[in-house]
């Protein structure tokens, strides 16, 4: 046995020593959101704040921060994070431009710029970054995956929105599901991150320190390699929908099947798209019950019905419970 020692010694020292994820690090097409006349959110900074970035003064004299400036900020910073722990990249602007370093364009022809470099390119995964606009109170972290998206493209947005929270420690707005185009037409599993809020004024202010945009740029990067250590099956390489079309068509390509869509959809509205063959729904957001009652309420919220429970039912026995819906889009 002694003899083997310094050899265990060797090989606990090398796997002791060896970077997390590192090897595993997937081919990442790195997406900084807007550029060029298409400035993205604006965020106001008082006066001569410091951004670490050209200073931007808008006609009136104000001292403003654009969306355009620091996700191009933070895509860098992400892509230097990813080559320098071994990964492969792919940004689909390097510049204060439209999608694949073209002069300003039209916002179609730019978002058709990104996917396209991405598709062609065959690289693993599509991440976008944002940042949000809404109100002057509103304000937290979200990252969102397109509605038809493979489960792949959910458990990477999932690991993005932990590090992202847990690195920014803003209000968790959570996973959630959208429409967005470079979501739809990317053909591998794509997210968009939307890191805080530019019209909210505190997150402004957060958003033009370059500290913070690194440590943005880090759990993103750190989330991809939290999803990479999953071993998650690749999904086919296909846009994730086709359509959608009014009436139904009489055929769809190999791969897909055709789903009539719902009110509640957020894509393809009242009519037919055509998913991927073994596309499943997102997990609903809502508690899966609600109750039980003794007495048949009169009205449930949005989402659910209302089912009897018999005396085998472990929940609500002999009396009312709310269920969400689970009907397919
Ligand atoms: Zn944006």
């Amino acid at each position: 046995m002694r003899r083997w020692l310094p050899l265990c010694l060797i090989v606990l020292a090398a796997l002791v020593g060896a970077p997390a994820a590192v090897a595993a690090l997937p081919y990442v097409a790195v997406d900084p959101g807007h550029g060029g006349g298409d400035t993205g959110a604006v965020g106001y900074l008082p006066a001569g704040t410091p951004t670490g970035m050209t200073p931007r003064i808008d006609d009136q004299g104000r001292t403003v921060l654009y969306e355009k400036d620091i996700n191009l900020d933070i895509a860098q910073r992400l892509n230097a994070w990813l080559l320098a722990n071994g990964g492969r990249t792919l940004m689909t602007r390097t510049q204060d431009l439209a999608g694949g370093d073209r002069p300003s364009t039209t916002t179609g022809a730019d978002l058709k710029a990104r996917t396209d470099l991405a598709n062609a390119a065959r690289v693993d995964l599509f991440v976008s970054i944002h940042n949000n606009a809404l109100s002057t109170t509103t304000s937290g972290t979200e990252t969102f995956h397109y509605y038809y998206s493979s489960a792949a493209a959910r458990t990477l947005a999932t690991a993005v929105q932990r590090e992202l929270v847990g690195a920014l420690g803003l209000p968790d707005r959570g996973v959630k599901t959208a429409g967005f185009y470079v979501l739809r037409n990317s053909e591998m599993p794509a997210i968009l991150v939307e890191g805080g809020f530019l019209t909210n004024p505190a997150e402004a202010l957060l958003l033009a320190d370059p500290n913070v945009r690194q440590r943005i740029a880090e759990a993103v990067g750190r989330g991809i390699a939290a999803y990479a250590a999953q071993g998650v099956a690749t999904p086919p390489r296909l846009a994730p929908t086709l359509g959608p079309w009014k009436t139904k068509p009489a055929t769809v390509p190999a791969g897909y099947k055709l789903v009539k869509t719902g009110t509640g959809n957020p894509v393809g509205r009242g009519g037919w798209i055509a998913v991927i063959v073994g596309f499943a729904p997102p997990p609903s957001p809502l508690p899966a019950t609600i109750g039980p009652w003794k007495v048949k309420p009169k009205t449930i919220p949005g989402g659910y019905r209302l089912v009897k429970s018999g005396p085998k039912n472990p929940v609500g026995r002999g009396g009312w419970l709310a269920v969400v819906n689970t009907a397919s889009p």
